[in-house]
């Protein structure tokens, strides 16, 4: 059987190049004689996909040397609470932007660990359809950082542009859309995501922190909760994930021949326009109800007027060779995850799908 357009939300599909590319590298690696699985972390061939990684994630993003990159395991969901752990001691006060499900977990371990004020929640009967605007943000200057998630995965919402915080640092959840846009790294603190969306399989977090929000870091937290450990030991502490670092840097090499970020930022501009203009143009059979410059580029959700009609797209889509259509258990609804992997031909056959459903059965 073929491969099937992808839309799962996460883990996600990874460009063909790079499982290609992998298949025929696999049980002999740059003829190491073995697998980059199979060989020592401390390997030569293993260094050099692993610094080859963080340098391309520096190149990539445009990080100056005031950015250190680290890969640690535990996913984001770890970050939620390795930030406050690392950041918000005795007597400090952190804000968080609540914008969905992913902010709401990140919430919860912050207050396990410290003060945590909320500076805005955009939730309506715990549903989250839209994001503040900057004069909605209750901003307190003397917080230790700012936490917002820049998209959200299950409510299809983000920030094209960042909220401004002043001299606060930003911490930003960038799971579901890192190196999708370009932006200016430098209000950020800290940046993390786990890279099953945008960045590779599951396993790996890719985390960035500037040098001055490392420096006010604790440090008598066990060693491997400490971001120090990592920077000072380029993520080489104890064994890293290599094979999901060996799978990153494949990706990270995909997107430099694509373009870099300009050239996935145009497509994934372009993927979306042709999607939510099919939405929109469905005279109301599809509806996606998300202020436009709060809709995501990346997890597209909508409904059809009625759950059996969903039931029926998701079946008649995945025979039609599109995998993934459901939305995320909590909203229900239909969602279409498009990140950097998903190529602009393939959401070009599905709005051709989704014309010909509405016709069929609106
Ligand atoms: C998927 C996702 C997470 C969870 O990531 P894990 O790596 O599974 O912990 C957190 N935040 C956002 C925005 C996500 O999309």
């Amino acid at each position: 059987m073929d491969r099937l357009h992808n839309y799962y939300a996460g883990p996600a599909a990874l460009p063909t190049e790079v499982l290609e590319e992998a298949r025929e590298e696999l049980l002999n690696f740059q003829s190491s004689g073995c697998s980059v699985m199979e060989t020592s972390h401390r390997s030569k061939e293993y260094d050099a996909v692993h610094n080859e990684a963080v340098s391309l994630v520096k190149e990539l993003m445009g990080l100056d040397d005031k950015f250190h990159v680290i890969m640690v395991q535990g996913g984001a969901s770890s970050q939620f609470a390795m930030v406050p752990m690392n950041l918000l001691s005795e007597g400090k006060s952190a804000d968080y932007v609540l914008t969905g499900s992913w902010s709401q977990k990140a919430i919860k371990e912050a207050k396990n660990i410290g003060t945590v004020r909320v500076a805005a929640d955009t939730s309506v009967d715990g549903v989250f359809t839209s994001l503040p605007k900057q004069d909605e943000l209750d901003l307190d200057s003397n917080a230790t950082y700012c936490h917002i998630t820049s998209n959200n995965t299950i409510f299809g919402t983000q920030f094209r542009t960042f909220p401004n915080v002043g001299n606060v640092p930003l911490v930003a959840d960038m799971s579901s859309d890192i190196l999708s846009h370009k932006f200016d790294p430098s209000p950020f603190g800290i940046i993390y995501a786990g890279a099953q969306k945008n960045l590779g399989p599951s396993g790996v977090t890719l985390v960035i922190i500037r040098d001055d929000v490392l420096q006010q870091c604790n440090t008598n937290l066990p060693t491997m909760f400490t971001y120090k450990t990592h920077v000072d030991k380029n993520s080489l502490y104890n064994t890293p994930p290599t094979f999901g670092i060996y799978l990153m840097n494949k990706v990270l090499n995909w997107i430099k021949s694509n373009g870099g970020i300009k050239g996935v930022a145009k497509e994934n501009t372009a993927k979306a326009e042709l999607l939510y203009g099919t939405i929109d143009n469905s005279n109301g059979f599809y509806v996606n109800n998300i202020p436009a410059d709060d809709r995501s580029q990346m997890n597209v959700v909508f409904r059809l007027p009625s759950e059996d009609l969903e039931k029926k797209f998701v079946a008649d889509g995945l025979d039609a060779g599109f995998l993934g259509l459901k939305g995320h258990r909590s909203v229900g609804g239909i969602r279409i995850s498009m990140y950097n992997a998903t190529r602009l031909s393939s959401i070009e056959k599905f709005v051709g799908f989704m014309n010909d459903f509405s016709a069929k059965n609106g």
